[in-house]
Protein backbone atom coordinates (compact mmCIF):
# COMPACT_ATOMS: atom_id res chain seq x y z
CA UNK A 1 0.00 0.00 0.00
CA UNK A 2 1.18 3.48 -0.78
CA UNK A 3 2.08 5.91 2.43
CA UNK A 4 3.70 9.22 3.21
CA UNK A 5 6.71 8.03 4.22
CA UNK A 6 8.08 10.97 5.99
CA UNK A 7 4.99 11.28 8.30
CA UNK A 8 4.78 7.90 9.14
CA UNK A 9 8.87 7.80 10.20
CA UNK A 10 8.26 11.19 11.76
CA UNK A 11 5.57 9.53 13.70
CA UNK A 12 7.34 6.90 15.11
CA UNK A 13 10.35 8.92 16.10
CA UNK A 14 7.98 11.22 17.58
CA UNK A 15 6.39 8.00 19.89
CA UNK A 16 9.83 7.85 21.37
CA UNK A 17 9.96 11.76 23.05
CA UNK A 18 9.23 11.36 26.43
CA UNK A 19 11.75 8.40 26.51
CA UNK A 20 14.39 10.83 24.99
CA UNK A 21 13.32 13.31 27.37
CA UNK A 22 13.36 11.18 30.45
CA UNK A 23 16.60 10.00 29.65
CA UNK A 24 18.10 12.80 28.18
CA UNK A 25 18.85 12.25 24.82
CA UNK A 26 18.69 14.39 21.93
CA UNK A 27 16.58 12.76 19.73
CA UNK A 28 15.59 13.95 15.99
CA UNK A 29 14.22 13.56 12.81
CA UNK A 30 16.24 14.60 10.26
CA UNK A 31 14.43 14.53 6.34
CA UNK A 32 15.28 17.25 3.50
CA UNK A 33 11.50 16.81 2.07
CA UNK A 34 8.40 17.10 3.79
CA UNK A 35 6.21 14.14 2.18
CA UNK A 36 7.40 11.16 0.03
CA UNK A 37 4.57 8.61 -1.27
CA UNK A 38 5.98 4.97 -1.31
CA UNK A 39 5.11 1.35 -0.91
CA UNK A 40 5.72 -0.46 2.03
CA UNK A 41 3.98 -2.84 4.55
CA UNK A 42 3.51 0.13 7.10
CA UNK A 43 2.72 -2.58 9.83
CA UNK A 44 6.05 -4.32 9.38
CA UNK A 45 8.52 -1.10 8.51
CA UNK A 46 7.01 0.10 12.02
CA UNK A 47 8.19 -3.18 13.79
CA UNK A 48 11.62 -2.24 12.34
CA UNK A 49 11.53 1.21 13.09
CA UNK A 50 10.65 0.19 16.85
CA UNK A 51 13.41 -2.42 16.93
CA UNK A 52 16.15 -0.23 15.60
CA UNK A 53 15.26 2.80 17.55
CA UNK A 54 14.21 0.70 20.45
CA UNK A 55 17.83 -0.78 20.49
CA UNK A 56 19.30 2.78 20.10
CA UNK A 57 17.70 3.78 23.67
CA UNK A 58 18.55 0.73 25.26
CA UNK A 59 22.32 1.01 24.89
CA UNK A 60 22.81 4.93 24.81
CA UNK A 61 23.65 6.21 28.13
CA UNK A 62 21.63 9.41 29.65
CA UNK A 63 22.95 12.60 27.73
CA UNK A 64 23.59 10.77 24.58
CA UNK A 65 22.04 11.49 20.93
CA UNK A 66 19.64 8.99 18.46
CA UNK A 67 19.71 10.76 14.86
CA UNK A 68 16.96 9.18 12.32
CA UNK A 69 17.55 10.70 8.93
CA UNK A 70 15.46 9.74 5.87
CA UNK A 71 17.13 10.46 2.22
CA UNK A 72 16.23 9.01 -0.92
CA UNK A 73 17.48 9.02 -4.49
CA UNK A 74 16.25 8.13 -8.19
CA UNK A 75 16.24 4.31 -7.28
CA UNK A 76 15.74 4.31 -3.26
CA UNK A 77 15.29 5.01 -0.11
CA UNK A 78 17.62 5.34 2.94
CA UNK A 79 16.48 5.26 6.99
CA UNK A 80 19.46 5.74 9.23
CA UNK A 81 19.15 5.71 13.25
CA UNK A 82 22.83 6.45 14.54
CA UNK A 83 23.42 7.29 18.28
CA UNK A 84 26.50 7.58 20.18
CA UNK A 85 25.60 4.62 22.58
CA UNK A 86 28.24 1.95 23.98
CA UNK A 87 28.44 0.67 20.16
CA UNK A 88 29.63 -3.17 19.25
CA UNK A 89 33.22 -5.20 19.16
CA UNK A 90 33.88 -6.88 15.66
CA UNK A 91 32.07 -10.51 17.16
CA UNK A 92 28.89 -8.57 18.04
CA UNK A 93 28.78 -6.63 14.58
CA UNK A 94 29.37 -9.91 13.15
CA UNK A 95 26.54 -11.27 15.01
CA UNK A 96 24.02 -8.85 15.67
CA UNK A 97 21.92 -9.76 13.29
CA UNK A 98 21.54 -13.93 14.56
CA UNK A 99 18.72 -15.39 15.82
CA UNK A 100 18.68 -15.05 19.26
CA UNK A 101 22.17 -13.61 19.41
CA UNK A 102 22.71 -10.56 22.51
CA UNK A 103 26.32 -8.64 23.35
CA UNK A 104 28.32 -9.80 26.15
CA UNK A 105 28.25 -7.04 28.20
CA UNK A 106 24.16 -6.50 27.76
CA UNK A 107 22.71 -3.63 30.15
CA UNK A 108 19.21 -4.91 29.91
CA UNK A 109 16.49 -7.95 29.36
CA UNK A 110 16.01 -9.25 25.64
CA UNK A 111 15.98 -12.12 23.54
CA UNK A 112 17.98 -11.56 20.49
CA UNK A 113 15.20 -11.37 18.15
CA UNK A 114 14.91 -7.55 17.14
CA UNK A 115 17.36 -7.37 14.95
CA UNK A 116 16.97 -10.91 13.25
CA UNK A 117 12.93 -9.95 12.61
CA UNK A 118 14.00 -6.95 11.49
CA UNK A 119 16.42 -8.16 8.57
CA UNK A 120 13.96 -10.50 7.31
CA UNK A 121 11.31 -7.77 7.48
CA UNK A 122 13.98 -5.64 5.04
CA UNK A 123 14.41 -8.65 2.90
CA UNK A 124 10.59 -9.05 2.45
CA UNK A 125 10.85 -5.33 0.98
CA UNK A 126 13.77 -6.34 -1.60
CA UNK A 127 15.88 -4.20 0.58
CA UNK A 128 18.92 -4.07 3.04
CA UNK A 129 20.09 -3.48 6.36
CA UNK A 130 23.56 -2.28 6.97
CA UNK A 131 25.25 -2.16 10.60
CA UNK A 132 28.28 0.54 11.41
CA UNK A 133 29.40 -0.08 14.86
CA UNK A 134 32.90 1.40 16.99
CA UNK A 135 33.18 -0.19 20.29
CA UNK A 136 32.78 2.94 22.84
CA UNK A 137 31.83 5.21 19.85
CA UNK A 138 28.00 4.25 18.74
CA UNK A 139 26.49 2.54 16.30
CA UNK A 140 24.35 3.31 12.88
CA UNK A 141 22.10 1.19 10.97
CA UNK A 142 21.18 1.87 7.66
CA UNK A 143 17.79 0.46 5.64
CA UNK A 144 17.68 0.93 2.19
CA UNK A 145 14.87 0.13 0.23
CA UNK A 146 14.31 0.09 -3.36
CA UNK A 147 11.42 1.85 -5.41
CA UNK A 148 9.66 -1.01 -7.12
CA UNK A 149 7.10 -0.91 -9.45
CA UNK A 150 3.71 -1.84 -7.30
CA UNK A 151 2.60 -4.54 -9.83
CA UNK A 152 5.77 -6.64 -9.83
CA UNK A 153 5.79 -6.80 -5.85
CA UNK A 154 3.42 -9.45 -3.88
CA UNK A 155 3.55 -6.74 -1.03
CA UNK A 156 2.51 -4.00 -2.50
CA UNK A 157 -0.73 -5.37 -4.49
CA UNK A 158 -3.60 -2.62 -4.25
CA UNK A 159 -5.62 -4.68 -1.84
CA UNK A 160 -8.93 -6.11 -2.71
CA UNK A 161 -11.93 -3.61 -1.54
CA UNK A 162 -14.94 -5.84 -0.82
CA UNK A 163 -17.52 -4.80 -3.05
CA UNK A 164 -20.36 -4.33 0.04
CA UNK A 165 -18.09 -1.77 1.92
CA UNK A 166 -18.41 0.56 -0.71
CA UNK A 167 -21.94 0.43 -0.23
CA UNK A 168 -22.71 3.46 2.14
CA UNK A 169 -25.20 2.53 4.65
CA UNK A 170 -28.38 5.54 4.98
CA UNK A 171 -29.16 6.10 8.33
CA UNK A 172 -33.34 5.85 8.81
CA UNK A 173 -34.98 9.04 9.55
P1 LIG B 1 15.52 -7.94 21.78
O1 LIG B 1 15.60 -6.90 20.70
O2 LIG B 1 15.06 -9.26 21.27
O3 LIG B 1 14.77 -7.48 22.97
P2 LIG B 1 18.35 -7.48 21.89
O4 LIG B 1 18.16 -6.00 21.81
O5 LIG B 1 19.47 -7.97 22.77
O6 LIG B 1 17.02 -8.17 22.35
P3 LIG B 1 18.74 -7.45 19.04
O7 LIG B 1 17.88 -6.25 18.92
O8 LIG B 1 18.56 -8.52 18.01
O9 LIG B 1 18.59 -8.13 20.47
O10 LIG B 1 20.27 -7.00 19.01
C1 LIG B 1 21.30 -7.99 19.07
C2 LIG B 1 22.50 -7.47 19.81
O11 LIG B 1 23.13 -6.44 19.02
C3 LIG B 1 22.20 -6.82 21.15
O12 LIG B 1 22.16 -7.77 22.19
C4 LIG B 1 23.38 -5.85 21.32
O13 LIG B 1 24.51 -6.53 21.80
C5 LIG B 1 23.67 -5.44 19.88
N1 LIG B 1 23.07 -4.13 19.53
C6 LIG B 1 21.93 -3.93 18.82
N2 LIG B 1 21.70 -2.62 18.64
C7 LIG B 1 22.71 -1.96 19.25
C8 LIG B 1 23.06 -0.58 19.42
N3 LIG B 1 22.29 0.41 18.92
N4 LIG B 1 24.20 -0.29 20.09
C9 LIG B 1 24.98 -1.28 20.58
N5 LIG B 1 24.71 -2.60 20.48
C10 LIG B 1 23.59 -2.94 19.81
MG1 LIG C 1 16.66 -5.24 20.38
Amino acid sequence: KQHDLVSFVKDIVADFNVKAKSQQVDLQFICPFSALPFWFDAEKLDKVLFNIISNAFKYTMQGGAIHVTLLKNVEKIEIMIADNGIGMNEVEKAHAFDLFYRGNQNISLGTGLGLALSMEFVNLHQGKIELDSEKGKGTSFKITLPFIQAENQQLSKPEVVPYKSNILSVEPE
